[in-house]
């Protein structure tokens, strides 16, 4: 079969990018605005990068309005290196084991507690595994722990599909974490309501290696003392992101995905497109009970939709299908099976519209 002319990529992460924005750094490989150097090899000391470092921290700053009592730290490690390196810096008060409530929402919730329990007590606030990790528990069922460190959330479960819709209303001296890591800049957040947001890049954001923290200041003093100091925040904001090495061209990536999304508009434009790109193609799995989402509607994730063929001996005749179309990594992950979308900032409305056609045209409607 010939090669599909368009190509639309759904994968979880590694994900999709602006072309765009491979446009203009293909562009700008060997050679990055006269200096004859490609940023790969730029020092990350130089006046060059410092230039592209600090252009990508003012226009994150600027996208999410983040408060100037919040540091903005590049890190690396990922998401999952977060787990641990948020309790080694955020539950060291006192000297006394610190207790960090969680809501367990899904599979990255649940990572997240595992690791945290080697640095912590660990309560588990509320959990929607009784339910299948279809939805988040409603806030007035969570029994949170008076004087926790704080308390731990995953705003998007990008396996489960499942999305916060709601902030959680806490005492203002529990700080709320959340990782944000697929499906930050998909919508407008007030920062000012958590105390720690943290993503990895490769989601919404740019290349795997990246991961960006946005920590409110007075969070930078209760380090337990074994934290390393490349993890330790107050280290990390002390030298801008530059104790060691940070991942340059991630961050050079990551500063040509926010410029492109200021031009866009910014994050309440991309909102409203992720708005409408999730409309059309839930209203499309919801046409009839040939596709299943099992996610409560209130809940469903606008950037990761998983679902299901209600006779699942037709998978691999709807993966092949889907990829003679150029629709790729719809696979759904292993440990839930089926299928999943994911839609993301940079996946354009024709995308959705693409998968929508072959959704209809599989179902033979
Ligand atoms: C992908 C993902 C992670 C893990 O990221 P790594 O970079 O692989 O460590 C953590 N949390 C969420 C919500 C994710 O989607």
């Amino acid at each position: 079969m010939a090669q599909p002319t368009q190509i639309h990529n759904f994968s979880a992460g590694p994900a999709v990018l602006p072309k765009v924005v491979l446009q203009q750094a293909a562009s700008e490989m060997l050679d990055w605005h006269g200096s004859g150097m490609s940023v790969m090899e730029m020092s990350h000391r130089g006046p060059e990068f410092i230039s592209i470092y600090k252009q990508a921290e003012a226009d994150l700053r600027e996208l999410l309005a983040v408060p100037p009592n919040y540091k903005i730290l590049f890190m690396q490690g990922g998401g999952l290196a977060q787990n641990a390196i948020i309790p080694m810096n955020l539950a060291g008060c006192c000297g006394q084991p610190a207790t960090i409530d969680f809501i367990h929402t899904g599979t990255w919730s649940g990572k997240s507690i595992k690791e945290a329990k080697r640095y912590a007590n660990v309560n588990i606030a509320a959990s929607g595994e009784a339910g299948g990790f279809t939805s988040v528990p409603p806030q007035d069922t969570w029994r949170l722990t008076p004087g926790a460190a704080y308390l731990h959330i995953c705003t998007n479960e990008t396996i489960d599909g499942v999305e916060y819709n709601f902030v959680p209303k806490v005492d203002p001296r529990l700080p709320i974490v959340a990782d944000m890591s697929s499906h930050i800049l998909s919508r407008t957040i007030d920062v000012s309501q958590y105390g720690l947001i943290f993503a990895g890049a490769q989601k919404n954001i740019g290349p795997a290696g990246l991961t960006i923290v946005i920590v409110r200041d007075d969070l930078l003093e209760d380090a337990l003392p074994d934290c390393p100091s490349a993890f330790h925040y107050k280290t990390v904001a002390e030298h801008e992101s530059m104790f060691n090495t940070p991942p340059t061209y991630a961050i050079y990536i990551a500063g040509l995905v926010f410029a492109h999304l200021k031009a866009q508009g910014g994050v309440a434009a991309m909102e409203q497109r992720n708005i409408e790109k999730a409309r059309l193609l839930y209203e499309a799995l919801d046409a009839d009970d040939f596709y299943q989402n099992r996610v409560a509607l209130d809940c469903r994730s606008r950037m990761n939709i998983p679902f299901f063929l209600r006779d699942e001996s037709l998978n691999e005749q709807f993966l092949a299908g889907a990829k003679a179309r150029g629709l790729l990594q719809l696979k759904g992950h292993k440990s839930v099976g089926g299928m999943r979308a994911s839609i993301y900032n940079a996946m354009p409305l024709e995308g959705v519209q693409a998968l929508v056609d072959y959704l209809n045209e599989f179902a033979g409607r």
